[in-house]
């Protein structure tokens, strides 16, 4: 299917609303029954019609053909986060004694899922960093039902092989799930490469305005319908139909947005490259990144994530770099119009910071809509605010 199709025109049918170009946000909870028949087939397959919007809404329904025709997956379910869906897409494949394979560098909640809440249910996990595929196959026991993806992974973007992987578990009846975020359908497509699930958080590019929080979860009919049935209809965290109209609007420029973010990103890597107070850039599409053939096999580019180390004698040098920024604003998330940086010592007590630590030193940028200039002339008064001190 064209790109330009999906995002433009399919499962809208306009001559059911007035023609109107832009869909309607059907804003209802409840849908009415004339007949008691229709009701109860109603009851009897939720999946199967208007009910209620906790299940199946119209508005929604536009967007998820949508996301589906994307992932290059049969169907898809959206969430009202992507963390809800990560929810969603492990507890649908997991039951006491399983055991789960998961990459280190992934989301933080999904660390979370495996470290506090799956231990409850006799549910174990073992993390491996996920560049080797003997990594895969050495952390794999008897007891192994899932292997947790997130390629690239948040900070330093460690890159799974994904073909490999796919086929590895396939061997062994495991089920795959990656986190898709990073690169979103239109720069990587993990189903075509043999992964069983595919998620993201649409809160990034898919809404591209940072304006709604929203996640997205594809794969089969078969799997989508039998998540819908249990975890989607009982976690109740499916979209509401404001935010699917948000996210509806912001696919229409979801490649001009993605062009733009990566094309700045790559200028202003370049830019921080030759800075003598950058010790380290880190972007998969980086000839210097560990894994750059790979990134190129498997990525169609890498957006406006750029992580760097910078050269600081002290928390305050960083702390202040990042205060000194006017137009860069230091805020979580990514995927936006509005350029964004964390400094990853944030996470940690201030005096916990060591200099030596490459980590503690790191910054997260995320290159968003405005001028690669003009960001680079805010960086660089950054830079002389620390040797002003
Ligand atoms: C933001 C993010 C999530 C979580 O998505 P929410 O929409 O914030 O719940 C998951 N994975 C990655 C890689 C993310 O960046």
């Amino acid at each position: 299917m064209e790109l330009s199709y999906i995002l433009n025109e399919l499962a809208e049918d306009r001559d059911e609303y007035f023609r109107a170009m832009a869909p309607p946000i059907v804003q209802t909870s409840n849908f009415g029954f004339k007949r008691v028949d229709e009701l109860r087939a109603a009851f009897a397959d939720e999946y199967s019609g208007w009910l209620y919007s906790r299940g199946l809404n119209p508005t929604v329904e536009i967007l998820r053909k949508k996301l589906a025709a994307l992932d290059g997956a049969e169907d898809c379910l959206v969430f009202n986060s992507g963390a809800a869906a990560i929810f969603a897409a492990v507890l649908a494949n997991v039951k006491a004694g399983d055991h789960i394979v998961s990459v280190r560098s992934a989301y933080g909640w999904a660390k979370k899922m495996f470290e506090v809440i799956l231990p409850r249910f006799g549910i174990t996990h073992t993390y491996v960093k996920g560049t080797d595929i003997a990594e895969f196959q050495q952390a794999t026991t008897q007891a192994t039902t899932l292997y947790y993806l997130e390629s690239p992974g948040s900070w330093t973007y460690e890159l799974q092989d994904l073909k490999a992987i796919a086929v590895l578990a396939k061997q062994r009846s495991i089920i795959t799930i990656c986190d898709n975020s990073h690169c979103s359908p239109l720069y990587q497509q993990p189903i075509a490469m043999g992964i069983d699930l595919v998620l993201q958080s649409a809160t990034k590019y898919i809404s591209g305005h940072s304006d709604t929080i929203a996640g997205v979860l594809s794969g089969s009919s078969a799997v989508i319908e039998r998540i819908f049935n249990s975890e989607y209809m009982n976690i109740g965290s499916g979209i509401q139909p404001f935010n699917a109209w948000l996210l509806l609007r912001g696919l229409r420029t979801l490649p001009l947005r993605l062009e733009q973010a990566s094309q700045t990103a790559l200028k202003v890597l370049t830019y921080l490259k030759q800075h003598e107070r950058v010790e380290e850039v880190i972007y998969p599409l980086d000839p210097a990144f560990p894994q750059f053939e790979l990134a190129q096999q498997q990525m169609k580019g890498a957006g406006g994530l750029i992580t760097f180390v910078i050269k600081a004698a002290s928390v305050d040098e960083v702390e202040r770099f990042c205060e000194s920024l006017k137009h860069i604003a230091m805020a979580v998330s990514w995927g936006g119009h509005e350029s964004l940086i964390i400094p990853r010592c944030a996470g940690i007590p201030r005096a916990a910071f060591i200099a030596g630590s490459r980590e503690h030193r790191m910054l997260r940028l995320y290159t968003g809509l405005e001028a690669a200039d003009y960001l680079i002339i805010d960086l660089e008064q950054a830079f002389a605010a620390i040797r002003q001190k």
